[in-house]
């Protein structure tokens, strides 16, 4: 984004205002870039005669250079305008119907022009007229419950969360419309929400954990209104949805930024607040830094990344503090199953991970007693159990953090790597069964 130094974006937000209109020499971004379905979707709405625009991350990232992950399309036309252009259209949502509009294998989402009816447009309201059209219901704490009436183009800007995240781009004139200064915003790499801070928060807590999201993946910088309002509206966060919560947990630490998203939550006080378990201390730093990276290394090499690793990492303190405390029980018969249900079932818990998830973060778990103190029988066993490599992985990670010494994560290291015969032999040199067990007897105080 060369072009944009110098050009005036508007101070404050004046809903009367028009918008900053940028052509093409102005904002740079290449036309190539743009997506060929969702140029499909945009010149076919507007041929039928309606605006269409492309709106949100994909123009943030086109005019920073960087490849959008996907392109949503904003338009007048309402759903049913949408599914008569586009046969192949599906309508799709219950709060918000949007369609869904399929060229070739991709699917473009195509949303009508939204008003964000909230408190701040009451005292907008132009009329009786227009307060009557306001239909958004807000909860006590001001929580946005409803969200679905149609609007205008500035109506819409108006909605959106960040004022980088409210910018359209008509990629047949190639024209960038800015309702809300996030052009400037842009050009200062500044996160900033659009209105009042708090309220905007407080409406959909999830933009606390967005605002991270974005701050990280741009290295943009949180602007301090929006960070000052962070901890006074961080405890919404338990009204989410577990669900919703867990997706954009999902989002933050599994799209190659997770690492400086962390950093980021330890710096806005809301790692208690989403994992009030957590006792902090150097090495569980230390773990959690070494899994963010290598999540984030890779992502970048493109290899699969499963939320339930992550998750694994985040919960293992509490779920070691567990396996401490059931341990003396003596009622349990297996206390660290009883620890791992404990931990993933907690009623409590702001985080509930989908079954599959806790599944896996299960046996990732109780895997590594069976890998610290491989017996010679089943070591090829273990080798084919499908969460071996994860749990082999989280075995190696607990070694760099220090938590455990070295020896027995090296020599799965050099197990994986060797041919059967030196397998055998590796296996061999461990501490048999039988051993084991005459050992330990013997190590029994002699009876009086
Ligand atoms: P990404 O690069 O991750 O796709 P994005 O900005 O496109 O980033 P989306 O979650 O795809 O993010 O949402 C698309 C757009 O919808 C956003 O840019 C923003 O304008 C609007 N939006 C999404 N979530 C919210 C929200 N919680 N509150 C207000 N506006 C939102
Ligand atoms: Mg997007």
């Amino acid at each position: 984004m060369t072009s944009l130094g110098g050009l005036e974006a508007p101070a404050s937000i004046d809903h009367h205002k028009p918008p900053l209109c940028l052509h093409r020499a102005q904002h740079g971004i290449d036309a190539n870039a743009v997506d060929d379905a969702a140029l499909t979707v945009v010149q076919g709405l507007q041929d039928a005669g309606f605006d269409a625009f492309l709106v949100g991350g994909c123009v943030r990232d086109l005019l920073l250079g960087l490849s959008p992950k996907d392109f949503d399309v904003a338009t007048n036309a309402t759903p049913e305008d949408v599914k008569r252009v586009f046969r192949r259209a599906r309508l799709i949502g219950r709060r918000f119907r949007i369609a869904h509009v399929r060229v070739g294998r991709e699917v473009i989402e195509v949303s009508t022009f939204r008003q964000r009816a909230v408190a701040e447009d009451v005292t907008h309201a132009r009329s009786r007229r227009d307060l009557k059209d306001l239909v958004t219901a807000r909860s006590a704490e001001g929580l946005i419950l409803r969200d679905n009436a149609y609007g205008t183009i500035d109506e819409d800007a108006f909605r959106r969360d960040f004022s980088v995240n409210a910018l359209y781009y008509d990629p047949v004139t190639e024209t960038v419309l800015d309702y809300v200064g996030g052009l400037d915003d842009l050009r200062q790499r500044r996160l900033r929400l659009i209105g009042d801070a708090a309220t905007r928060l407080r409406e959909d807590p999830v933009r606390i954990l967005r605002a991270v999201r974005f701050a990280a993946k741009l290295d943009f910088d949180i602007d301090p209104e929006t960070r000052d309002a962070i901890p006074h509206v961080a405890s919404s966060i338990d009204s989410v949805a577990p669900a919703r919560l867990f997706d954009e947990l999902c989002k933050l630490f599994l799209l190659g930024h997770a690492a400086a998203a962390w950093e980021l939550l330890q710096e806005l006080g809301l790692v208690s607040t989403l994992f009030p378990d957590l006792r902090r201390s150097q090495q569980l730093d230390r773990l959690i830094a070494t899994a963010m990276r290598g999540t984030d290394d890779r992502v970048k090499e493109d290899k699969p990344v499963t939320p339930g690793f992550l998750f694994a990492v985040l919960l293992w303190d509490s779920y070691q503090e567990k396996v401490a405390q059931y341990a003396e029980d003596r009622t349990l018969a297996d206390p660290r199953e009883a620890a791992s249900s404990a931990t993933l079932q907690d009623r409590g818990s702001k985080i509930v991970l989908p079954k599959r998830h806790a599944q896996f973060v299960r046996e990732v778990w109780s895997l590594q007693p069976r890998l610290e103190a491989p017996k010679p029988r089943t070591v090829e066993r273990l080798v084919a159990h499908p969460r071996f490599r994860a749990a082999y992985d989280f075995l190696l990670l607990r070694a760099e953090s220090g938590e455990i010494d070295r020896t027995m994560a090296d020599w799965w290291t050099s197990y994986q790597a060797e041919d059967t015969k030196t397998r055998a032999a590796l296996r061999s040199e461990l501490v048999p069964d039988k051993a084991r067990r005459r050992r330990r007897r013997s190590r029994r105080p002699p009876a009086s």
